[in-house]
């Protein structure tokens, strides 16, 4: 295996976290090179002393001299780089082959699509940059010969279950033979819960996730489906995949990480731990398979495996973002800037659960549905993404 030099951008995140905890198991084929993070820079500089980094990126010169307060004084500083453009210059800085896009929300597309213009091997947490820019992101992989390695288990398992390792090179056309993905879901902490009960959980029940670990977007973005719904739009692009072939399945156990269907009537499922360190491993070793740290998966322990399809009345989140992906590009930014900007206002306790469907619901209609045709360029996709928040902000204390 080539030599590889990884830019972890949100190193301090979860996905973040086990990343550098696969890198470490690897000394003798990859370092880390560059280390990223938002608030935690605490954390930041410890990471960076364990891992040697020499280069960190922060948001701002506070950050900055809190970065350099935390460093150890007896070792030399890392090279500190500051803002965003940052980011997005060392992804694609020369000394870079491999690129963790792991920063959370849209605020991560720059830096992913730079690396994916600098021909790198991406490895994409980040779902929303492909949700808020699909064609643009693919394109970009396709032209610039990048690498495109999907992280999001559910992604990186049809990655694994599929006849050629579609994705990787960008693809213009399902594979050959596939007739539909089926996408696993746990159906998050909410999926017994009597509906007239939504009204009232708390951030700290959302986030209880029962089977994953995760950052708490991403786990809200769970217990609403709103996840499997930026997943249906991820594996649409990932995989050039019609949306009437991609079908959601709710199981509950989280082993079966998702399945590809084939013309023959087969189904190819990838299963394990729910644990990202696999999926992680697998992005950084392929095309080889390397030591994860994650353990066995004992089946007779577990004894079944139980599959339901999904309740719209429960989950309206996850069919407006069908919605959105049969509307287009538009549909799919403004899906994404209203969720980012509910969620976040769920999480500081100004808005009610079941109000961030209705928020969504609504920028929809305010926003998406009248910009067609949808944004193709960066500059295009963060002009509507920030009139989209705009509206969603409104929309928080309006919609009830
Ligand atoms: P997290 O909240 O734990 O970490 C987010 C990281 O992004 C942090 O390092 C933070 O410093 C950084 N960040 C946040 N806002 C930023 C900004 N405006 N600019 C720059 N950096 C910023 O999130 P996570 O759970 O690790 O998820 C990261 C991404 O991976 C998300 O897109 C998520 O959907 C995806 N993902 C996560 C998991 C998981 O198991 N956690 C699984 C699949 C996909
Ligand atoms: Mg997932």
């Amino acid at each position: 295996m080539k030599f590889q030099r990884v830019c972890v951008l949100g190193s301090t995140g979860s996905i973040g976290e086990n990343t550098l905890d696969v890198i470490a198991r690897h000394p003798d084929s990859m370092a880390v090179y560059a280390l990223s993070a938002h608030s935690r820079v605490e954390r930041l500089a410890a990471q960076a002393a364990a891992t040697s980094a020499p280069v960190v990126i922060v948001v701002d010169t506070a950050a900055r001299a809190r970065f350099i307060q935390a460093w150890p004084a007896a070792r030399p500083l890392p090279e500190i780089r500051v803002g965003a453009q940052a980011l997005a210059d060392t992804a694609a800085d020369p000394e870079v082959t491999t690129v963790m896009a792991a920063i959370v929300g849209a605020a991560g597309l720059p830096s992913a699509l730079a690396a994916a213009q600098a021909g790198k091997r991406v490895l994409l947490a980040n779902k929303e940059a492909l949700v808020a820019a699909g064609g643009l992101f693919m394109r970009t992989v396709r032209n610039h010969g990048a690498e495109l390695l999907p992280i999001d288990s559910e992604h990186n398992a049809i990655f694994q279950c599929l006849p050629t390792n579609a994705s990787a090179s960008a693809p213009t056309e399902p594979a050959k033979g596939v007739r539909r993905l089926l996408l696993t879901a746990s159906g998050g902490p909410f999926r017994c819960t009597a509906l007239d009960q939504l009204d009232h959980v708390t951030p700290d029940q959302a986030c209880a996730h029962p089977n994953w670990s995760m950052g708490r977007k991403i786990s809200v973005d769970s217990a609403t489906m709103l996840n499997k719904g930026l997943e249906v739009i991820e594996a649409h692009w990932l995989f050039a995949m019609p949306v009437d072939r991609i079908q959601v399945l709710i199981h509950p156990q989280s082993m079966v990480h998702s399945m590809v269907e084939y013309e023959d009537g087969s189904i190819l499922a990838q299963l394990g731990q729910p644990d990202m360190r696999t999926p992680i491993a697998y992005g950084l070793g392929f095309p080889q398979r390397i030591e994860s740290g994650v353990g066995l998966l004992q089946l007779a322990a577990l004894g079944r495996l139980d599959f339901e399809l999904p309740d719209y009345a429960r989950f309206p989140c996850l069919r407006l973002a069908f919605e959105a992906l049969v509307e287009g590009q538009a549909s799919c930014v403004a899906l994404n800037a209203a969720n980012e900007v509910a969620v976040d206002r769920f999480l500081k306790e100004q808005i009610g659960y079941t109000q961030i469907a209705r928020i969504i619901e609504a920028s929809l209609d305010r926003v998406a549905r009248q910009s067609l045709p949808g944004p193709d360029t960066l500059e295009d996709v963060l002009e509507l993404d920030a009139r989209a928040r705009g509206i969603a902000i409104e929309l928080c204390t309006s919609v009830v």
